[in-house]
C-alpha cells in the first residue's frame, strides 16, 4: 500500500527493502532526517539489561557508537535510576534512509526510540515483543502525566540526559512539564530535553555525529537553559495541542539524500561500499 503510492525513486522504497547493512567502516551520511548508514551494526535481541521489541520491523540497527552507548546505558540504570531494563523500540534501518512507515529521522542511525514501560523480569517471546502495546504516560488532554508516572522515569530521562554524547532527548510536553517540576537545583540535564508531540509511550535519543565524521551534519545544539519557561508553556496552547493537519509532504528522492548514499542501495548484502569522503 505505502510502496503503491510512493514514487519508485522514493528513497524510502529504495532503503525499506534493504534487509542487511552494507560492510566496511561505519559512516553517518547526511543529516538525521535525510541520510543514510553505512556499515550499521544490529543491537542483539537480548541482553542482559535490554530486549528490542517490534523484532519483525528489522530496525534494530545502528552506528557502533550509538549501540555501544545503549549496551552501557542499559547496564547502569539499574543502579543509577531504578530501571530495570530497556525495551528498544525502532533505531534504524539496515542501510538507515527514510523509512516506509514513521519517523522523518532515524536515518543515519544515531537515533533510537525508547519505551517508557520498564522491562519486565522475564524474557519476552517475540510474538509479545511484536504485539505488546506499551504504557502511555500522559494524559487524553495532554496537559500532563497520568498514574502511570513514577519516580524512576524521571531518574531514567535524567541519566539518559547526563551522558555526553547525547545531544537531546524527544520527550512529550507533559513529560518535560513534569520533569521541569520534579528536577531540583541542578538543571542543566534539562537542556537536553525537548518537546515534541507523541512521545507519550516512548522517548527518542539523539547522539551527537562520532567525531571525524565529516558527511554527518549535527544539529544545532539545544539552546542553554532547562527550557521550563515561556517556550514549554507554548506546548500546552491550542495552536500545539490541536495544530491543523500539514499538507503531505512529498517523498525524499534518492536525489535529496546525500550523494554518497545512492551507493548504499546499490551493492549487494555483506558487501562493503566505497563511501566517497568529501572534505569540508
Ligand atoms: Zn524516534
Amino acid at each position: 500500500m505505502v510502496i503503491a503510492q510512493s514514487p519508485p525513486d522514493a528513497a524510502k522504497v529504495l532503503f525499506g527493502r534493504e534487509v542487511a547493512p552494507t560492510a566496511g567502516p561505519a559512516w553517518a551520511i547526511g543529516a538525521y532526517e535525510r541520510g543514510c548508514l553505512s556499515g550499521a551494526v544490529a543491537l542483539p535481541a537480548d541482553g542482559p539489561n535490554w530486549q528490542v521489541m517490534r523484532p519483525s520491523r528489522n530496525r534494530a540497527w545502528g552506528h557502533p557508537v550509538l549501540i555501544a552507548l545503549l549496551e552501557r546505558l542499559a547496564a547502569k540504570l539499574p543502579a543509577e535510576a531504578g530501571w530495570p531494563g530497556l525495551l528498544v523500540g525502532d533505531i534504524a534501518q539496515p542501510r538507515g534512509g527514510p523509512m516506509l512507515t514513521g519517523h522523518g529521522s532515524h536515518q543515519i542511525g544515531l537515533d533510537a526510540d525508547l519505551w517508557l514501560t520498564a522491562m519486565p523480569d522475564r524474557r519476552l517471546s517475540p510474538t509479545e515483543r511484536d504485539e505488546m502495546s506499551a504504557t502511555d504516560l500522559v494524559t487524553a488532554d495532554g496537559m500532563g502525566v497520568d498514574a502511570a508516572w513514577t519516580p524512576q522515569h524521571r531518574r531514567l530521562l535524567e541519566t539518559v540526559a547526563r551522558e555526553p554524547a547525547v545531544a537531546r532527548i524527544f520527550v512529550n510536553p507533559a513529560i518535560k512539564r513534569a520533569l521541569c517540576r520534579e528536577a531540583g537545583s541542578d538543571r542543566g540535564w534539562l537542556a537536553k530535553i525537548r518537546p515534541w508531540w507523541g512521545h507519550n509511550y516512548h522517548f527518542h535519543i539523539r547522539v551527537s555525529c562520532p567525531s571525524g565524521e565529516a558527511e554527518c551534519h549535527d544539529q544545532v545544539p539545544p539552546p542553554s537553559g532547562d527550557g521550563c519557561g515561556k517556550e514549554l508553556d507554548w506546548w500546552f496552547t491550542e495552536e500545539a495541542l490541536h495544530p491543523p493537519p500539514s499538507p503531505p509532504r512529498r517523498p525524499l528522492r534518492l536525489a535529496d539524500l546525500p550523494h554518497a548514499c545512492a551507493a548504499l542501495v546499490a551493492v549487494r548484502n555483506g558487501q562493503a561500499v566505497q563511501v566517497p569522503m568529501q572534505v569540508r
